[in-house]
């Protein structure tokens, strides 16, 4: 767009700017494929057609007006890197509606990279697919698991873009019967007929006088209490001689009060009257804002609050009143975190009562303070039959006043999405939490030499698994192993040989991998020999751990509930049970919908391998072996048996590119051989009970409501207190001259940290 004598982009925020890598060679037709694959533009739709301003130093020497420069081949596109080697520079990203003028507007900014990628060298490439590759792009840390669960093979078309907002969006939100039985005590505030008038009845004199006050606050004045009694209640204006009163009397004797005289008039000056405004307490304000304005989740700020009470009642607040504001709202609309261990005995029990077949167990101490919970959803007990028994386990902080450890179980259904199995709040990860935890999850999945269960190398998990489930095959993530790996040695060629070797399905490749790395970095070889080639290496697995070779599954979870982790804890299980209640939903649903008898991440992971077989040439060897060949590579396949010989058919139970030329070429439909967990009707079944919210009006037995659980007691969190470093002369003397603001924590009340920082045991 050509303005103020010089041309500006206009970047679309919706889409932003992405990191594309090229090199000298990359071709023009190539990048604009990356470009639209990246931005997922829609080519039948729209052309693509890049652009970019001179750097400033060019720019110098040009007429301001010098128009973007276009790139339309190959040579243009590598000029483009040539100017950007020196200097940084955006490449505009322009979409043009086929057979139209081209729109300037809206435009997209993009950062090329302009470092030279480091082609991985060819032939060390899988012989059948490239799924096993080493990527260097897209990979700040080098540890990610290359999507080796197959993830992203599973996911809703529609559901690509919203995937990663929806979760952490909707948790905010609250449903009318979850909310916590305190916001229906207070006023129900009609900010239109917030008035006063004669006959009113308020259900207490506590009720009656925060009417007064936020009405005090709305009008802008203040008063005074004259007399305040079981049996009278009179309060005046705050000015002397004023008016303004109200007088309110018992009704007969119960606790209720009724207004008998309102003199609404105020006598006094209005700058007189609004000179004193004591009633504004962030109390009051956030009562007014919870019933006016509203949102509190994450993403409101104290300025958010503050703007939104100017606009809607004319009140100015500064910041930290407007701070406070927001913490008082935000306990009025989610409880305190007081309150959400003690309503934890009741939400349990109307959960089990929601969901039949649901497992519960809370845990207090002799104080009756809390220890441990345990939640399983009857939905997820009935489905877990129709998925592979591999259970991934993995703990997550969570971040409220009494912090404590969210430890979950998982498992992947056959779409390769996560499908959740139990949650557990605990202290922290110890022998004790991890063992209390496995024994409840044994009540709801049986110990089973078919079952494996993935884990970090915590070695609190290998001892409670040893005890609680010496049946099941346990492995570690290899997520957690590369990036133990990558801090504590060095040299990219022995990581990557790692990686391979972990991912290995023949023990042939296996040997040889791990031979190499035991030349090129002895240390490494024997941390690896020391963490078990059995639990992390897929040849060596002695269970069956199909695609599943890292926790990163339950990670996603993680951070679905990311925003959910800072609640109180009945409101971090209910924003569970909602995450639940829309995944077993969506997916039913979704699972309905297909056509095919396998998952659509089945076949779109098939799809590839469909295509590879047709390069393969097969010689029957009996009737249920084949011999497969390819170039150099050659294997035997086993139908009957659903084996090869390249070893992914065994472990995936889903056929190789080998066993589907050989079935093929005996006429024997592949689908077949496909393990029935990843059939569209065990998909349906995993998701088939749904995840219900609890009645929050049903009655509550007197023993259920008798129980009492109380906060915990938080211990310092394990490790050294952070060195407190000697100061310099320097800084003793710049320190005195300019004296910091203390800040107290909301969380302990003490003064030099903040609640986000806070380490310190709190107290009941
Ligand atoms: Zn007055
Ligand atoms: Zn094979
Ligand atoms: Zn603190």
């Amino acid at each position: 767009m050509f303005q103020d004598d010089r041309w500006i982009f206009f970047v679309d925020d919706k889409r932003g700017s992405k990191i594309i890598a090229a090199n000298d060679r990359t071709s023009y037709e190539d990048f604009v494929g990356m470009v639209i694959e990246d931005y997922k533009v829609d080519f039948r739709i729209y052309d693509v057609q890049l652009s970019y301003m001179f750097s400033k130093k060019i720019l110098l020497t040009l007429p301001k007006s010098t128009p973007p420069v276009r790139v339309t081949s190959c040579r243009q596109l590598h000029g483009f890197l040539e100017q950007g080697k020196d200097k940084p520079l955006h490449l505009c990203v322009e979409l043009k509606e086929k057979g139209r003028e081209p729109v300037m507007c809206p435009s997209k900014k993009e950062s090329a990279n302009i470092k030279d990628q480091d082609d991985d060298e060819d032939g060390d490439e899988d012989d059948d697919e490239d799924g096993d590759r080493f990527d260097y792009c897209d990979d700040s840390d080098g540890a990610s698991s290359g999507d080796e669960d197959f993830r992203s093979y599973g996911t809703h078309p529609k559901e690509e873009e919203n995937e990663e907002k929806s979760p952490a969006a909707k948790l905010g939100t609250t449903s009318t019967n979850t909310q916590p039985k305190r916001v229906s005590q207070h006023v129900k505030l009609e900010i239109s007929s917030l008035n006063l008038v004669v006959g009113q009845q308020y259900e207490s004199k506590h009720e009656l006088e925060t009417r007064l006050k936020i009405l005090s606050v709305l009008h802008q004045f203040d008063f005074k209490v004259d007399r305040s009694a079981t049996d009278l209640f009179t309060v005046n204006c705050w000015v002397e001689g004023c008016s303004w009163r109200v007088r309110a009397t018992p009704v007969g004797k119960s606790e209720k009060f009724t207004v008998r005289v309102y003199i609404d008039k105020h006598t006094c000056s209005v700058t007189e009257r609004s000179a004193r405004a004591r009633q504004a307490t962030p109390d009051i304000l956030a009562l007014l804002y919870v019933n006016s304005v509203g949102g509190v989740d994450s993403k409101v700020l104290p300025k958010h609050v503050a703007e939104a009470l100017n606009m809607r009642f004319g009140i100015k607040m500064d910041y930290w009143k407007a701070h406070r504001t927001l913490l008082r709202a935000r306990v009025l609309v989610r409880g305190s975190p007081e309150s959400g261990y003690s309503e934890l005995p009741t939400y349990l029990h109307q959960i089990r009562q929601a969901n039949p077949g649901t497992f519960t167990r809370l845990e207090v101490d002799e104080f009756q303070r809390f220890k441990y919970l345990f939640l399983a959803f009857g939905a997820s007990i009935n489905g877990f039959p129709f998925l592979r028994k591999v259970v991934v386990v993995d703990g997550t902080f969570l971040k409220g006043k009494y912090k404590g450890t969210l430890l979950i179980a998982s498992a992947q259904d056959g779409n390769f999405q996560i499908f959740p199995i139990a949650f557990a709040v605990v202290d922290t990860e110890n022998d004790d939490s991890w063992e209390w935890f496995f024994q409840q999850l044994s009540n709801v999945i049986q110990d089973d030499e078919g079952l494996a269960l993935i884990s970090d190398r915590h070695q609190s998990i290998g001892n409670a698994i040893k005890k609680v489930y010496p049946k099941a095959s346990r492995g570690v993530c290899t997520y957690h192993l590369y990036k133990n790996i990558l801090q504590r040695f060095r040299g990219r060629d022995a990581f990557r040989l790692v990686k391979k070797a972990a991912n290995a399905f023949k023990i042939s490749d296996f040997d040889a991998t791990f031979d190499e790395i035991g030349v090129l970095n002895p240390a490494l070889h024997r941390y690896l020999v020391k963490a078990d080639v059995r639990k992390w290496a897929r040849v060596h697995f002695p269970g069956d751990r199909y695609n599943l070779t890292t926790t990163n599954i339950a990670e996603s979870i993680n951070k679905a509930l990311s925003d959910a982790r800072s609640l109180p804890i009945v409101r971090v299980l209910d924003a569970v049970r909602s995450m639940m209640t829309r995944w077993f939903a969506d997916r039913r649903m979704d699972a309905g919908s297909m056509k095919t008898t396998l998952t659509r991440g089945v076949e779109k992971l098939l799809e590839k391998r469909v295509q590879q077989a047709k390069l393969y040439k097969v010689q029957a060897i009996d009737v249920h072996h084949a011999q497969v060949t390819c170039g150099m590579s050659l294997n035997v396949v086993n139908l009957k048996e659903k084996k090869c010989s390249c070893r992914r058919f065994d472990v995936e139970k889903l056929p190789c590119v080998h066993a589907i030329a050989a079935a093929e070429a005996r006429r024997i439909s592949p689908i077949s051989k496909c393990d029935p967990y990843y059939h569209k009707n065990y998909f349906y079944n995993a998701y088939s009970t749904s995840v219900m919210p609890r009645d929050a009006a049903s009655p509550v037995s007197e023993d259920v409501a008798s129980k009492v659980c109380s906060p915990p007691i938080v211990r310092n969190p394990p490790g050294r207190p952070k060195n407190s470093r000697m100061k310099s002369a320097l800084e003793k003397a710049t320190a005195k001259k300019r004296p910091r603001k203390e800040y107290t924590c909301s969380r302990c009340h003490r003064v030099g940290h903040n609640c986000k920082t806070c380490k310190a045991p709190i107290e009941v």
